[in-house]
């Protein structure tokens, strides 16, 4: 038998890569990743959920401090003022501490950290700078980049018009901060910058806000985002973007075709979704070829079609989300160890982290319904008694249920802690819950979590609070 370097060798050390390293060094194997960053964590950690958290964090804290909602509950301010300097500082303090958990469990589980860029050589060697490494298992998880837009060219540094990681790093409130795409990041970032006292305008090519989620609550989203103050320009495209003077000029048009206009902002945030990265990794090399969309194609286990080369995470199709890639690591690790690793991509939750947060587990209302018959239920936050107490009565919850089997197909929420209480729907659907088994749960009082138990009440008519 040929003798490898390492049993696996992981490309990239996102929530997919390091998560996939650790399983597999835990599980006895000789475990390497290769990271292109200065530190491990991938774009999760570095770029995404993690700073934006942060910033999501503070913002909250300042709009409470600002509008009135602490006073209300008796916490008296002086003026009140934002030190932007050291927001940026507690989340880079964050990304810090978090990046550097991981080169901590690199450690403790003795997996090596290989640092630059890696490209195949053949299926079980890579090239990494001028060392060569080879490995019996090699897994692609080098994750995704954000999708640029023809005629809007991105300049972090000049900070006019940024892409997601410029929009996490501004050292200044925009006056006028353009949107471009309405979906998960547009509407996070979009909410931070609104939260710290910019004027938020979203461009969305569709007519309404955060594709793929359930209708109703895409609908009830965009009146939630116009209450809080941000303008949508639904049904809109931008077509290009010229800067001078520390001011972009964007030209406008309906999607369907028609008049242009122009529009100004100090700031532009390009947020139109992210692509895989599979340039510069020589898959050519392999045999390998993306498909028309840009990603490695695996089978169910995560094997791609080239003997002993495996990948996961973003660069594979299905949502782009960290505990997606992380579910993936695991189950990767453990299939290349001869155990059986397994990802229900049916019960996936995904959450947007806004205020009120939304989120949602498996099919949607219109998908549910196209499947087959199915029953609703619904009960509103404004009836949820710690919702009440709160002053946090935006939003709902719903659950779709199978007609004939009462088996929850989809649970929909929109509530300020809906990405905590989604987890609940998710564990219940992943056991093949009916709505009944949910209603018949005992509940804690007073509870937001209440609500998901009212909603499944609600799908057989017999909610107690409304
Ligand atoms: P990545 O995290 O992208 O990691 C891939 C790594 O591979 C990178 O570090 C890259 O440098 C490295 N790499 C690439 N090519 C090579 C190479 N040839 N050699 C060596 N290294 C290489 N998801 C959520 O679930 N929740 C959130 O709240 C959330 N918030 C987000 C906020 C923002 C602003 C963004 C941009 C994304 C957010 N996401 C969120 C999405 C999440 O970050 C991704 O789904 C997740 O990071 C994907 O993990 P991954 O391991 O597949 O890839
Ligand atoms: P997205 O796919 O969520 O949204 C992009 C939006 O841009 C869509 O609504 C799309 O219709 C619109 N769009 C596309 N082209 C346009 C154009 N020319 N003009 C106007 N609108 C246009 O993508 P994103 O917000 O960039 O996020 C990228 C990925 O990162 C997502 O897949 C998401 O899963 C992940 N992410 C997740 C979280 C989270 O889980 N909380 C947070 C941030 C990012």
């Amino acid at each position: 038998m040929a003798d490898y370097d390492y049993d696996v060798l992981i490309i990239g050390s996102g929530p997919g890569g390091y998560v996939a390293a650790i399983r597999a060094a835990q599980l006895g194997l000789k475990t390497a990743c290769v990271e292109s960053r200065e530190t491990l964590g991938g774009t999760c950690l570095n770029v995404g959920c993690i700073p934006s958290k942060a910033l999501l964090h503070g913002s909250e804290f300042f709009e409470e401090a600002h509008d009135g909602t602490l006073a209300k509950f008796g916490v008296k301010l002086g003026s009140v003022e934002l030190d932007l300097p050291a927001l940026q500082g507690e989340k880079a303090l964050a990304v810090k501490e978090l990046t550097g958990g991981i080169a901590f469990l690199f450690k403790k589980n003795k997996v090596t950290w290989i640092k630059g860029r890696a490209a195949f050589k053949d299926a079980h060697t890579v090239t990494v700078g001028d060392q060569t490494i080879t490995a019996k298992n090699i897994v692609i998880a080098t994750g995704s980049s954000v999708t640029p837009l023809p005629g809007v060219a991105v300049d972090n540094d000049a900070g006019v018009i940024v892409d997601s990681t410029g929009g996490l790093a501004l050292d200044r409130v925009p006056e006028h901060m353009v949107v471009i795409g309405g979906g998960v990041i547009g509407l996070e970032l979009g909410s931070v910058w609104r939260r710290l006292g910019a004027r938020v305008t979203v461009v969305e090519f569709l007519d309404q806000l955060l594709p793929g989620m359930d209708g109703e609550v895409r609908k009830e989203s965009a009146k939630l985002f116009k209450k809080q103050g941000m303008e949508l320009r639904l049904s809109t495209k931008v077509t290009g973007a010229t800067v001078s003077g520390g001011k972009a000029t964007l030209t406008l048009e309906p999607s369907a075709g028609g008049a242009a206009e122009t529009l100004e902002a100090d700031c532009v945030l390009v947020s139109i979704g992210r692509r895989p990265n599979t340039e510069g990794l020589n898959l050519e090399a392999i045999g390998l070829a993306p498909n028309k969309r840009g990603q490695i194609e695996t089978d169910h286990d995560f094997r791609t079609t080239i003997d002993g080369v495996w990948a996961i995470g973003d660069v594979i199709p299905g949502p782009m989300l960290a505990h997606k890639a992380e579910d993936e690591g695991i189950a990767v690790a453990e299939n290349i160890a001869g155990l059986t690793g397994i990802v229900n991509h049916a019960v996936i939750p995904s959450v947007v982290y806004t205020m009120p947060e939304i989120a949602g587990v498996g099919l949607t209302e219109e998908a549910a319904r196209e499947a087959g018959d199915i029953k609703v239920g619904k009960f509103p936050m404004m009836a949820n008694s710690r919702a009440k107490t709160n002053r946090e009565t935006d939003g709902f919850v719903k659950v779709i249920a199978d007609a004939k089997t009462d088996k929850v197909l989809g649970v929909w929420i929109i509530a300020s802690v809906a990405g905590t209480m989604i987890a609940e729907a998710a564990l219940g659907m992943e056991f093949g819950a009916t709505s009944e088994d949910i209603a018949y749960t005992c509940h804690a009082h007073p509870t937001h979590a209440e609500a998901l138990k009212e909603a499944a009440m609600a799908v057989n008519g017999k909610p107690i609070h409304i």
